[in-house]
């Protein structure tokens, strides 16, 4: 069931909803028809320093840290009880200001109360250590929060990205100020009615929608935050991560990737296919993980992009809302870097399968599942993300030289390994730098496998127990008896 958009969204400030200082608004438009559908305030500096206001005053009223822990992880449960009753409309928001399909939004939901459990349930059992000193000396570790938690977040997938962070932060007693995205910010102001619904303290979770070089670096550059998480581009980060020196404010950083899947000859086909294919064309290919490099034994190479072909040109495109296989990308600009990097790979001597452009004779910002074939490691576009439906294909004659081009790029986020072999399965993960393998399966893992990358493609780990401690500092108290 898809629902009215509201036509107006405020800032969501220290418990309530606010114009944003200068009374500017930023316009979202659906993705699929280019036509706008609602307005959000515009923060800007100083509703950068109003939100980070509040989350300092709650912090340093105690009211989250002195909880009983089990009583912050409670929050989190009330939270994901709350998003039931905005299903709905969270589902009817990711379809028309993000282009997802209504199943996808509502699975983003239930993904996003995945989080709120797991963080929640994990909240009373984030145990420090007592360390023995001998005779008279007693010494033992506290997990303390950082204090005010600035975080920023793409516009793939806003909510479950932002929903994890933020529990995250809540269960270890931070308070948080998080930006939206610009171009799809809608759904993280569902999840900060949600916060408000379960009677979260004022300040503890402030949600603000404000444009990147503005908002966004005024968060970053803050003098009053005390950490950051950020997901987005590298060269975003970069900047991100400029302003935190500035102040020694740790992060954690999710950046980009151009994650590769080596493919042996022994590997089963037709499951590859679909993995391969499903890891690109998800989402049209804007997920950061995405298995946007397919690393293929020569001798299996040509019938292998022959059935990626077949299921590429099998899917769907078009508006989330008609239930297509794949939606639109986030915008005209996005596209356009999508198709510029298409013709430099045409340019470069790459060979174009499928696709390479826009879908012509959509409205809306239509990219076609794309395959290049003919491709050389050195080549832009098996370095760049294209952060779109576009697979790059590689040949390769032995496992070394399969090792060397799949970690020949800066980015170093998720790789994958297609083999029936499970010693040289073993042999190849033990030798891909990245912080997530996938074996036979693009995506193997969840909410509960730690995520994040080496190299270029950041540091910090979301999910998983691990994501728990790049929200904490150790505290070491030694007492003398
Ligand atoms: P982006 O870096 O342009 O924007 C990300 C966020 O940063 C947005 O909220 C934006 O408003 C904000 N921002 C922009 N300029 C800023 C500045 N100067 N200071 C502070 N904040 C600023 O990225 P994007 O285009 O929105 O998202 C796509 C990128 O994000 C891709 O590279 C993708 O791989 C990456 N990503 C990574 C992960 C991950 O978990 N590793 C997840 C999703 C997306």
């Amino acid at each position: 069931m898809t629902m009215a958009i509201r036509p107006y969204w405020r800032n969501f400030i220290d418990g309530n909803w606010v114009d944003g200082a200068d009374g500017t608004r930023i316009v979202v438009t659906d993705p699929a028809t280019a036509q706008p559908i609602a307005e959000v305030a515009r923060a800007v500096s100083a509703d950068v320093d109003r939100a980070v206001a509040a989350a300092r005053r709650c912090f340093e009223s105690r009211v989250l840290q002195d909880l009983r822990p089990s009583d912050r992880g409670e929050m989190m449960f009330a939270v994901a009880d709350q998003l039931d009753a905005l299903a709905d409309e969270i589902a009817t928001v990711e379809c028309f200001d993000n282009g997802k399909t209504l199943v996808a939004g509502r699975a983003e939901v239930a993904l996003t109360k995945r989080y709120l459990r797991y963080y929640g349930g994990m909240a009373d059992k984030l145990e420090g250590r007592q360390i023995p000193l001998g005779k008279g000396l007693l010494d033992y570790t506290v997990h303390a929060p950082f204090g005010v938690s600035g975080q920023i977040v793409p516009w793939n997938g806003p909510l479950p990205v932002g929903a994890r962070s933020v529990a995250c932060a809540l269960v270890t007693g931070n308070t948080v100020v998080l930006k939206s995205p610009e171009d799809s910010p809608l759904s993280l102001f569902l999840f900060a009615e949600a916060c408000q619904k379960a009677g979260l303290p004022d300040g503890a979770v402030n949600i603000i929608c404000g444009y990147g070089h503005d908002a966004g670096a005024a968060l970053a550059a803050h003098p009053d935050i005390d950490h950051i998480v950020f997901t987005g581009s590298v060269e975003t980060g970069k900047s991100v991560l400029r302003s935190a020196a500035e102040r020694v404010v740790p992060c954690v950083m999710e950046l980009g990737g151009k994650s590769g899947g080596i493919v042996y000859a022994d590997a089963d086909l037709d499951r590859t296919a679909a993995s391969a294919a499903r890891g690109i064309f998800h989402h049209s290919g804007q997920i950061c993980s995405a298995g946007s490099r397919l690393i293929v034994h020569r001798s299996i190479h040509d019938d292998l992009v022959e059935r990626i072909r077949v299921l590429a040109e099998a899917r769907t495109v078009g508006p989330g809302i008609d239930g297509c296989d794949m939606g639109p990308l986030i915008s005209e600009r996005q596209l356009e870097k999508v198709e510029a990097l298409c013709r430099v790979g045409v340019e470069e001597g790459a060979t174009l399968v499928i696709g390479g452009s826009r879908v012509q004779g959509l409205p809306g910002h239509f990219m076609a599942p794309t395959i290049f074939t003919g491709v050389r490691p050195e080549m832009r576009i098996a370095q760049e993300e294209f952060f779109g439906p576009v697979l790059v294909v590689i040949p390769f004659d032995t496992p070394e030289e399969a090792i060397s081009i799949a970690n020949g790029t800066d980015y170093g986020l998720a790789a994958g390994v297609y083999t029936r072999d499970l010693q040289l399965a073993h042999w190849t993960a033990d030798r891909l730098v990245a912080g997530q393998i996938y074996v036979n399966e693009w995506w193997a893992g969840g909410v509960e496998t730690p995520f994040g990358g080496m190299k270029r493609s950041g540091y910090g780990r979301e999910k998983g127990q691990e994501a728990l401690l790049g929200y904490v500092q150790t505290k070491n108290v030694g007492i003398r008896l």
